[in-house]
């Protein structure tokens, strides 16, 4: 299949899935730039490290921006169970938690705690993420001397409880992550997903550092039904900024990343981190700078509201 013919099989299957049917709830709420946004990962406290903003204020600035939804995700807590609060104390936004399968919940893979995190009060829990900061190759990758957690046997096997975890993300019509699985792995946990008629598999950031894919493999997640995560935090890291370690990713490769495959793409901001811009703000950045680069307000109503709403298990 060549890339015209897979855009076109591709633009056919999601017009197939009724997506495009999803609307925000709130298209009668005061229009703004940024109405019907659903950013489904970003950082808040209280969380294991410092963060530029709570959870209670970011529901308040995504609701005051006209966002539909906020997914928040920490790396070694549930959120999951204090946005069954969080929602008490903003009503008038869709608050979501997530569980990440780092060493705060064992060891290994903990399938125990995605089964308690799936059954919690409000199921809030909308996304289950693989290991991220604790992930085998992020940790073999970055030389870091600490233990991690497995997800393939390292020979091309998914382990059985990466596949459990998932089935239980099937089941219950949530969200399964890849944390930062290596790209091989990625592609692995796509091929399952897909062998098992799972449509929610997510690929966590291919746009980013060692988790970047190329053209072809992006293409190849795509067609095997999963979804790609952009995350537009590459845009504001570099020198000037409070993460200089990592380069800044040019406009011009953002783009060329989000154009492989926009119909199966979705954008988060990722942000949270102390001194960087504040997640509406940063979405806001991206939308503009995006639409300036000529996305159409169409395909970024796609990237930034429909299919992240899809994904969280949000209706029409
Ligand atoms: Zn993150």
């Amino acid at each position: 299949m060549d890339r015209r013919q897979f855009l076109a099989a591709a633009t056919a299957a999601y017009a197939a899935s009724g997506i495009t049917a999803v609307k925000p709830a709130g298209a009668s709420a005061p229009r703004s730039d940024l109405a019907g946004v659903c950013d489904i990962h970003l950082h808040a406290a209280p969380d294991s490290k410092a963060r530029s903003l709570s959870e209670y204020d970011m529901a308040q600035e995504a609701k005051a921006a006209g966002y539909r939804a906020v997914l928040f995700k920490s790396n070694d807590f549930s959120c999951h169970d204090r946005a069954y609060l969080l929602r008490q104390a903003v009503p008038g936004i869709e608050l979501f938690g997530s569980i990440v399968l780092n060493r705060a919940t064992g060891a290994t893979l903990n399938t125990y705690a995605v089964e308690k995190a799936l059954a919690t009060t409000g199921n809030l829990c909308r996304t289950v993420w693989m290991p991220t900061l604790d992930a085998e190759y992020a940790v073999r990758t970055f030389k870091q001397n600490t233990p991690f957690i497995r997800v393939s046997d390292g020979n091309g096997k998914l382990l059985p409880e990466t596949l459990h975890i998932m089935e239980l993300c099937a089941q219950a019509d949530v969200a399964f992550a890849t944390g930062h699985s290596s790209p091989t792995e990625s592609l692995l946990m796509a091929q399952a997903a897909h062998d098992m008629g799972f449509k929610k598999c997510i690929i966590t950031h291919p746009n980013a550092l060692i988790w970047k894919m190329s053209p072809a493999q992006l293409e190849r997640a795509a067609s095997l039904g999963a979804w790609i995560e952009f995350c537009y935090l590459g845009r504001f890291w570099g020198e000037d900024s409070a993460m200089p370690t990592y380069p800044r990713q040019s406009l011009q490769e953002a783009t060329e990343i989000l154009r492989v495959a926009p119909e199966r793409t979705f954008i988060t901001t990722d942000l949270g981190q102390v001194g960087m811009p504040r997640p509406v703000a940063g979405m806001r950045q991206a939308r503009n700078e995006l639409l300036k680069a000529g996305f159409s307000a169409a395909c970024l109503k796609s990237m930034l509201s429909d299919t992240p709403a899809y994904l969280i298990g949000l209706e029409k």
